[in-house]
């Protein structure tokens, strides 16, 4: 009797506790998808120092690294004493843009194709380019422009993945013009296509992937993941990365708070889905080893 009401009270005080407890947070590496690092930081607030910290602050251990123009990228690649002493590999990606003109221009203009070439062809300190973009399409029907379908060929025969900012009906019209590339749609449509549109997309192309950030109705008021998204990302758990998209430097200056409210959703689900989308989709995308736990700079 005593020990059951021992035992009673120890209960209510763990509930007790939990009541006090933080919110619960994934803790394991991260993989950011949709990191670019454009002249407006690294001519500015942002220099290679100061983004490697809040990377490594941030436990992010491999990075999809693109920029305009793509300087930033090479200057992420050609750090490599400073990316190994941080533990982050760095994945790089070829942007399409030189300049903002590029931005509304880009899916009609051969002049992209020949730079996309070139940059293929030179490479980086940190290996190959392993894909295309950031890309956007503000209207959809230019997906179906001649440096569109090029490009989504290109990455196709080459195996390059492709990041796309596109609305849903974009997705069908590049995928058509290479069922076989493997395309990473950025923010899983920043629109918000509705959740059974995204699966319907999933669905229909295997080898479609969702980068998560700025996604609309992922998380609720609280920080933790919807019931709708919390379903389909436990429906698709290889299907889904994560990401910061810094293409503003104050998006630099929130970097830790972003990779947080990250780890913030990603406990809600069970820890190997979690693992996955956070790291593992990533890693296995591009080949990447498992991290070593991190020596230092605990997030
Ligand atoms: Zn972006």
């Amino acid at each position: 009797m005593l020990r059951r009401s021992v035992l009673a009270a120890a209960l209510l005080l763990a509930a007790g506790g939990a009541f006090a407890q933080p919110a619960p947070r994934y803790d394991g590496p991260l993989f950011d998808a949709h990191l670019h690092y454009n002249e407006e930081a690294y001519g500015g607030p942002h220099p290679l120092a100061d983004v490697i910290g809040r990377m490594q602050r941030s436990g992010v251990r491999a990075i999809v690294a693109n920029s305009r123009p793509n300087d930033g990228t090479k200057a992420l690649a050609d750090a490599r004493e400073a990316m190994r002493a941080a533990g982050i590999t760095v994945v790089p990606f070829v942007r399409l843009y030189r300049n903002r003109a590029d931005y509304g221009g880009w899916p009609h203009d051969a002049s992209i194709v020949e730079m996309v070439n070139r940059e293929l062809a030179a490479g980086t300190a940190a290996g190959p380019y392993r894909g295309l973009g950031e890309f956007h399409l503000y209207d959809s029907g230019n997906a179906n422009g001649p440096t569109a379908k090029r490009l989504m060929q290109l990455a196709q025969e080459k195996e390059l993945a492709v990041l796309a900012h596109v609305d849903d009906a974009a997705i069908d019209l590049l995928m058509a013009h290479a069922p076989n590339a493997r395309l990473i749609w950025a923010h899983t449509g920043i629109g918000g296509a509705p959740v059974e549109r995204v699966r319907a997309l999933l669905l229909r192309y295997p080898k479609l992937m969702g980068e998560l950030s700025y996604r609309p109705g992922l998380t609720e008021g609280n920080g933790g993941l919807s019931a709708a998204w919390k379903a389909l990302l436990s429906e698709f758990p290889e299907r889904f990365l994560v990401g910061s998209d810094t293409w503003v430097n104050g998006r630099w200056s929130d970097y830790e708070a972003l990779m947080a409210q990250a780890r913030r959703w990603l406990a809600d689900l069970p820890p190997a889905t979690a693992q996955r989308i956070a790291w593992g989709n990533g890693a296995q995308l591009f080949g990447l080893p498992s991290p070593a736990p991190a020596a230092s700079a605990r997030p």
